[in-house]
């Protein structure tokens, strides 16, 4: 099942502001921009928004017999295509010319088309219920996500510990509640890849543990400690999150591995991250143990286990920051 959002967007300003979130959410070019909807639907406005926040200043306007437009951006080259006025196999033939651009290809009235020239794509539904409102239907189809199954059998094969499950689980329960406030506010999330790779986000905690810094009552079994020396071997040099990022890599989860990688301290999501990485980083800065608690209450926490680092306010302003940008 693909993912999912959607959205109903009262003006044209609402559409142009969602259209400049669905940029803090994008993992990677080539990508595709599918948008399918009668005349009037927003398309255009949309891709308007979308545009002017990849950097494009020119103003952008229907290609409609122009045909297409290319933009540069600072993720590759941005064409925008509009089928409208043309028949099926027009389309097809101008699809066909673009199909080895390296950036990020919109195409208006991707209805034309028989099937997606690309798998990696973003569908987007237009439709128009009222006056001035439009709905929006956001479709993933350039993530895949592992099932629940997987991430069980990994969590089993890594051993990881029962207290580590519940905290990875909090944190995904929390940061699936922030993903809600950030679509209530009509911005772009995918919030079952956020939930994944929240749970998915200490697999290979164990591979930092220092002394001390366990929670009372709680011994490793040598059985684990044989587990996880394997795991350390095989990711000799990394620390958790790197470790975590090159396993989803190496099991064909590329974009959550991306998710992942900045959710701790030392590599931390910036207001530049992904809306995605953004969350995590700070759903995980509000989740001690399972519990939801306060920014100054889980770096107490850290000063108590770990003892007060040089960066520890650094490392808490950066939180700061990124809460500030969240604006939820
Ligand atoms: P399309 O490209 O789908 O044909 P356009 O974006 O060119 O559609 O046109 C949409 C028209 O509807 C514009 O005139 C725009 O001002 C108007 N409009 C009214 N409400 C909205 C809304 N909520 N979102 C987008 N456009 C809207
Ligand atoms: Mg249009």
């Amino acid at each position: 099942m693909p993912q999912t959002a959607h959205f109903r967007l009262l003006n044209p300003s609402e559409t142009r502001s969602c259209s400049a979130s669905l940029t803090n959410s994008l993992y990677g070019v080539p990508v595709d921009i599918l948008l399918h909807g009668e005349l009037g639907t927003g398309k255009t406005t949309f891709l308007q928004g979308f545009a002017e926040s990849l950097g494009v200043n020119q103003s952008l306007t229907s290609p409609t017999y122009a045909l297409e437009q290319r933009y540069q951006t600072k993720l590759g080259e941005f064409i925008h295509i509009d089928l409208y006025r043309l028949t099926p196999e027009q389309s097809a033939e101008l699809i066909q010319s673009t199909n080895d651009h390296e950036g990020i290809r919109c195409i208006e009235w991707a209805e034309r088309l028989k099937s997606p020239p690309h798998d990696k794509r973003i569908e987007l539904h237009f439709s128009e219920p009222e006056k001035d409102i439009r709905d929006l239907k956001v479709t993933w189809y350039d993530m895949t996500l592992p099932t629940d199954e997987q991430i069980q059998a990994w969590r089993q094969e890594a051993k990881l510990p029962q207290h580590i499950i519940d905290h990875c689980e909090s944190v995904a329960a929390f940061a699936a509640e922030l993903a809600d406030k950030v679509l209530a506010s009509k911005r772009v999330v995918r919030k079952e890849a956020l939930k994944k790779a929240a749970q998915l986000h200490d697999l290979f905690r164990f591979i930092d543990f220092v002394l001390g810094g366990h929670p009372e009552n709680i011994n490793n079994t040598a059985e684990e400690e044989v587990t996880w020396a394997t795991w350390k071997q095989r990711y000799a040099g990394l620390h958790h999150e790197a470790a975590c990022t090159a396993f989803l890599q190496e099991q064909g989860f590329p974009e959550l591995a991306e998710i992942v990688r900045t959710h701790g301290l030392r590599n931390s999501a910036t207001v530049e991250s992904t809306i995605e990485q953004q969350l995590l980083y700070y759903a995980d800065k509000r989740v001690k143990n399972d519990q939801v608690v306060s920014l100054d209450e889980r770096f107490e926490d850290f000063r108590e286990r770990y003892g007060n680092k040089p960066q520890s306010q650094q490392w808490y302003d950066e939180v700061k920051q990124v809460e500030k940008a969240l604006d939820l």
